[in-house]
């Protein structure tokens, strides 16, 4: 498989690893949003958070908070992102988690959206919905 992040895990192509256990790394993007934006990611591949399973992805939750807290100590905020799908903005189709760190008057433009309106009713119907597949879903 020509996956560029099993090869930075298997030492093919080179990275700024700042962490690693047994689940997996995390170390530096490579373009990053701001200095110091890390990446997470599993050790064994998967595409998205919803082909992982419970386990690496209590570990990677686990990792995610150990970065930002190394991270907080450095920058007033963080922000942490995860694309799952190419509508979604994932460019690598290996699960990454970003942690980046954020500073007032940095100007990123990250968690900033224009908010949509629910027409009367519709709220309830996306709601209904998505009980109902959280219902099918393990
Ligand atoms: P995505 O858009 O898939 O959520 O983000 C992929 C991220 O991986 C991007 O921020 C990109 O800069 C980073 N990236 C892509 N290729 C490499 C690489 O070879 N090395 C590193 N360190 N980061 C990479
Ligand atoms: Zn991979």
């Amino acid at each position: 498989m020509d996956c560029i992040f099993c090869k930075i895990v298997s030492g093919d192509i080179p990275a700024s690893k700042v962490y690693e256990d047994k689940d997996l790394i995390a170390f530096l993007d490579i373009a990053p949003a701001s200095k110091g934006h890390v990446l997470v990611i599993p050790k064994k591949h998967s595409e998205s958070i919803a082909d992982t399973s419970e386990r690496v992805l209590s570990s990677l939750s686990i990792a995610v908070r150990k970065v930002s807290k190394a991270l907080l100590k450095d920058n007033e905020g963080v922000n942490v992102l995860q694309n799952n799908g190419k509508a979604a903005g994932q460019l690598v189709n290996h699960l990454h988690f970003h942690v980046i760190p954020r500073n007032s008057g940095d100007g990123l433009e990250i968690a900033h959206w224009h908010a949509k309106k629910y027409a009367d009713g519709e709220i309830i119907q996306f709601q209904d919905r998505i009980k109902k597949h959280l219902k099918e879903t393990r």
